[in-house]
């Protein structure tokens, strides 16, 4: 059986047991007094009847969808709890619909007698409910059933931009890839420094594109926490592997790069993961902040917690632009971003490890000054064969 279809009945023998009830009561008072057996017998149907009334209220009350039952004049004979908390009723039989388009929706059900549904936004609520209209037996008024899909839908929304951003992001150094392939092969005749010139940019927009797809494959695999392993981690051996690897680029810009390491801070994590979140600051970090300038990592632990900050004496960071800097493919300034190297989704990264980790990501920054990402994780217990080596 179909939940709608559960729902209806239910609001149906919650409403046909009323008036059953009502009948019955009636026949019970004016047979009680002649006919006392009879009565006895009324009685205990009557009290049946009762308890099935009770226990479809009672299950139509705790029902997550509303239900609403209009009668033939679309007035409403019953509206249960979930139904009351989306239309701001203050009672289980209110005076009137309150929505005209929940109204007109229910008339169109009763008037094509068939099933009508629709997603309606109900305000001032500001919830968005999946509505549908079903009328009942004999044009007998019709059954309305509420979901609320503001969630659902924001949820979608949300990923329908992430794919549009996503495409348009990906289409520009396709669309510059095609365009210098173009121009080296009309200019490796006549001006072959100039073809030169043309396929140095290809490579960077090669790259570029690289860097991209290697950026979204990372932010899809780290949507599913299943692949994030939850090992005893040494946060001090991750930070000196990535230190080790942005060293050339550090030293390309000339760049006072320093880093304070407390011995052994330890957490519970993806040594992958934990990896790529303290690459992506140290490259904006490195990225931004001009040549000769100083970056500075240091790892600690501080009670409960592991504290791993990436400083700069760079650019800074406009005080509006902070609160979206973590956003996907959000950057300050994008054409800048863009020569830099940037791919836009490097700190969306880094807060999506930090809170697969249970931490969050704070940031201090002043424009002109610098910037200080701060992660704080929480402590992790010491893998056993390091506890040993520590012992001996
Ligand atoms: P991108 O790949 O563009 O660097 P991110 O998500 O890593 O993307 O960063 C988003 C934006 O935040 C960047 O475009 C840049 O404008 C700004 N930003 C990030 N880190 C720094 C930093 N250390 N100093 C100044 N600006 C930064």
């Amino acid at each position: 059986m179909n939940e709608t279809l559960l729902i209806v009945l239910s609001a149906l023998l919650a409403v046909t047991c009323l008036v059953l009830l009502a009948r019955l009561r009636a026949l019970a008072r004016s047979t009680e007094e002649s006919r006392n057996g009879l009565s006895r017998r009324l009685s205990s149907q009557l009290s049946d009847v009762e308890r099935e009334r009770r226990r479809s209220v009672e299950l139509l009350e705790k029902m997550d969808e509303g239900v609403l039952v209009l009668n033939d004049t679309l007035t409403p004979v019953m509206a249960n709890g979930a139904a009351r908390r989306l239309l701001g009723f203050d009672s289980p039989t209110p005076a009137h619909v309150g929505s005209d388009d929940i109204l007109s929706l229910a008339r169109r059900a009763m008037v094509e007698s068939r099933h009508v549904e629709e997603a309606l936004q109900l305000w001032p609520q500001r919830v968005t409910v999946r509505v549908r209209a079903i009328p009942l037996e004999d044009q007998g008024g019709v059954a309305i059933v509420l979901q609320d899909v503001t969630e659902e839908l924001g949820t979608q929304r949300i990923r329908r931009q992430f794919v549009a951003n996503a495409s348009h992001e990906l289409k520009s150094p396709v669309a510059g890839m095609q365009a210098l392939s173009e121009a080296i092969r009309d200019a490796v005749h006549d001006d072959p420094s100039m073809a030169e010139r043309f396929s140095e940019k290809l490579i960077g927009e090669a790259e570029r594109l690289g860097r991209l797809i290697s950026d979204l494959l990372d932010l899809s695999r780290l949507e599913d926490p299943a692949n994030v392993s939850r090992r005893s981690t040494n946060l001090s051996r991750v930070a000196l592997e990535q230190i080790e690897q942005v060293q050339t680029a550090a030293s390309s810009k000339e760049m006072h790069f320093k880093y304070h390491i407390d011995d052994d801070v330890w957490v519970q994590g993806d040594h992958q993961q934990l990896g790529l979140m303290i690459r992506n600051l140290l490259d904006n970090a490195i990225r931004y902040t001009p040549e000769r300038g100083a970056v500075t990592l240091s790892v600690s632990a501080k009670r409960d917690e592991a504290v791993l900050s990436v400083s700069d004496t760079g650019m800074g960071i406009p005080l509006k632009a902070q609160a979206r800097v973590f956003e996907r493919f959000y950057r300050v300034d994008k054409d800048r971003s863009r020569d830099r190297g940037g791919t836009g989704l490097g700190l969306s990264i880094v807060k999506h490890v930090a809170e697969l980790h249970g931490g969050h990501v704070s940031l201090d920054s002043e424009l002109g000054e610098g910037s200080t990402f701060t992660v704080r994780l929480p402590s992790g217990t010491p893998e056993r064969t390091a506890m040993r080596s520590v012992a001996s």
